[in-house]
């Protein structure tokens, strides 16, 4: 599999419409694993593409039998009940806060339903650095997780490997493989992944250490 012969170690899928014929989602699930190996973490990112728990039951015991990380997403932000009633069925960690959150204060009904494991804030969303570090210390004696989200550019994964990198605790980094060319050509030192699935961050550098390509920057750019 190319992103596994890449480095890759752990991959995250998404709810498509597919997903409405459960045999077939049931199939596919099983399928990935086969073909991915035991050692390949995997997670589903339901990205609000359900809106009640009854949608993503059913696969709860396929998830958890195929050894899934966690679940992303699972409804909307505002049902917050769905959430607490998923916490209660599934062993599964639960993400919230991917796209919608942009303080602290959006997680404290979450914090005290006990209604999430992983903070999976977006830094360009949620209120830059300073508000990351707040809710690091907010969560810091609750059992809780930081997964920072990001899918769009080098900028925020270089902001989210530094983030990570304060952590106690090994976290992965999301990377995404868009084609896109804002995500492949935006900076000209990007970060890469080794064999072993990991990147490096220079010890030696100023700031984030990336450097901007200004030529996509420029021919991006609406005047
Ligand atoms: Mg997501």
């Amino acid at each position: 599999m190319p992103l596994l012969d890449q480095g890759f170690r752990r991959l995250k899928i998404c709810v498509e419409p597919w997903w409405q014929d459960k045999d077939k989602t049931l199939s596919n699930l099983s399928y990935l694993r086969q073909l991915v190996g035991q050692d390949c973490h995997l997670m589903l990112d339901v990205a609000l593409e359900f809106t009640q728990l009854e949608q993503l039951s059913p696969f709860i015991p396929r998830l958890e039998a195929l050894d899934f990380k966690w679940i992303e997403a699972p409804f909307n932000l505002e049902n917050l009940k769905d959430h607490i009633r998923l916490k209660q069925l599934t062993r599964i960690p639960l993400g919230v806060g991917d796209l919608g959150m942009t303080t602290c204060r959006e997680f404290e009904p979450y914090l005290k339903e006990a209604a999430f494991d992983i903070a999976q804030p977006d830094i360009t969303l949620f209120g830059g650095v300073s508000e990351m570090m707040k809710l690091k210390q907010l969560l810091a004696d609750k059992n809780k997780r930081i997964v920072p989200h990001a899918y769009n550019s080098d900028i925020t994964i270089a902001v989210n490997s530094h983030f990570l990198s304060c952590q106690p605790q090994q976290e992965a980094l999301e990377y995404s493989t868009s084609p896109s060319l804002l995500r492949q050509a935006l900076i000209k030192n990007p970060y890469s992944i080794d064999s072993n699935g990991m990147v490096t961050i220079a010890k030696e550098q100023d700031g984030l250490g990336i450097k901007l390509n200004w030529d996509i920057i420029q021919s991006c750019t609406i005047r």
